[in-house]
């Protein structure tokens, strides 16, 4: 077997692993000590499986690889919150993560939700987002998302704390990579590997109504997000132009289909972006269409890109959360921050393609109790709008 033959181990399911295993002439309980080792103590080699017989190790080492995806950038909030990452995977592609912490009332470690990408780059071009304007590169496999998820992992362990939510919510659309983001999932969640449950995951759609279904039925029990932006199919087709001629409607009736399947309310994100779907109308339409559904909307204040897309001034994010509130609609907005840290989703990477940054030296600051700030619900990037 060459070296380009050997697959990630961390793209197997355990029932895998341990087929691999038996296959390997090893008892059961071996598959369960390579689990151990690979997903909560960051092996750097199958050497470093110290517990495993010589010869099961080299066997591993012979098919699998422990590629771990190469810290390029790290950049935190003034208020040491959000962590944002530069990584590269082992084939050069450079993709995004992003640590969020929220103290936790009551509770000795903050929350601490890791946002990942699951594409390069992004094909459904949504016009106020850095990575939709850096056009599709290719779709990362279930190890490369959930590598991202051990990357954190490994960072917050070393300070005594652990990942307690991953949204799927970072670069590229999750849906349009189907079956790596479900395998990436079953990853996460299975308790022979990562351990995470289910209902600590969240994934983000844009919008793609067979793909909802399809996540419907697959009987797990994550939240879903769907990206609306706009109350009508003009104005959402101006900002997510991949969205189909009768996207609104469509996106309100796969969210009641999905809550029905799974019990699982959704939630809508709204990107507010000045000038063009902040208006109160706009807020009243909304609040319009979603009257009785029982959704949950996220108002997020875009940061600013280089399409020329900007954040509305605070009062106009008040005013049209207040329009939702008075009809009923339950409603969030998300916390304005991480500015400062080129903190929309695509962002860093372009940073990086037009200066020369080294490896970072900046260390994971502890979280700075936040007073008085407002929601967050979903914990998605900082200012993702996806
Ligand atoms: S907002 Fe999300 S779906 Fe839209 S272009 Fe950006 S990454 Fe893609």
């Amino acid at each position: 077997m060459t070296d380009s033959d050997r697959v990630s181990l961390f793209r197997l399911l355990p029932g895998e692993l341990e087929a691999v295993v038996a296959e390997l002439g090893q008892p059961r309980y071996r598959a369960e000590q390579v689990l151990r080792a690979a997903w909560h103590q960051s092996p750097a080699s199958f050497e470093d499986m110290r517990q495993l017989p010589a010869a099961l190790r080299a066997d591993l080492a012979g098919r699998f690889t422990l590629d771990a995806a190469t810290e390029v950038r790290r950049v935190a909030s003034d208020d040491g919150g959000t962590t944002k990452l530069l990584l590269r995977m082992s084939d050069g592609t450079l993709i995004e993560t992003v640590l969020m912490q929220y103290p936790e009332p009551g509770e000795r470690h903050p929350r601490s939700t890791v946002c990942v990408s699951t594409q390069a780059g992004c094909a459904m071009g949504c016009v106020f987002c850095a990575t939709g304007q850096m056009g599709f590169e290719r779709n990362l496999k279930a190890e490369e998302i959930v590598t991202q998820v051990l990357h954190i992992a490994r960072l917050l362990r070393e300070r005594g704390e652990h990942v307690t939510n991953v949204v799927f919510m970072g670069m590229g659309e999750p849906l349009a990579n189907y079956a790596e983001t479900i395998r990436a999932v079953r990853l996460l969640t299975d308790p022979k590997a990562f351990g995470l449950g289910q209902r600590h995951i969240t994934i983000s759609t844009v919008g793609l109504i067979h793909a909802i279904d399809r996540l419907a039925a697959e009987g797990l029990q994550v939240g879903l997000a769907i990206s609306l932006h706009a109350p009508d199919d003009t104005l959402r087709q101006r900002l997510v132009p991949t969205a189909g001629p009768t996207s609104v409607g469509d996106l309100v009736s796969a969210a009641r289909r999905y809550f029905k399947k799974t019990g699982r309310r959704v939630t809508f994100e709204y990107a507010l972006i000045a000038g063009q779907n902040d208006w109160e109308e706009t807020a009243r339409e909304l609040a319009r269409l979603l009257h009785g559904s029982g959704a949950h909307v996220n108002l997020i204040p875009v940061n600013p890109t280089a399409g020329g897309f900007g954040r509305p001034p605070r009062r106009t994010v008040l005013a049209f959360e207040r329009v939702l509130r008075e009809a009923g609609i339950n409603c969030t907005v998300r916390v304005e921050k991480g500015s400062e840290i080129s903190a929309a989703c695509g962002q860093l990477r372009t940073d990086e393609s037009n200066q020369f940054v080294g490896e970072s030296e900046i260390s994971l600051s502890p979280v700075a109790p936040r007073r008085g700030s407002r929601q967050e619900t979903l914990s998605p990037a900082p200012s993702q709008t996806r």
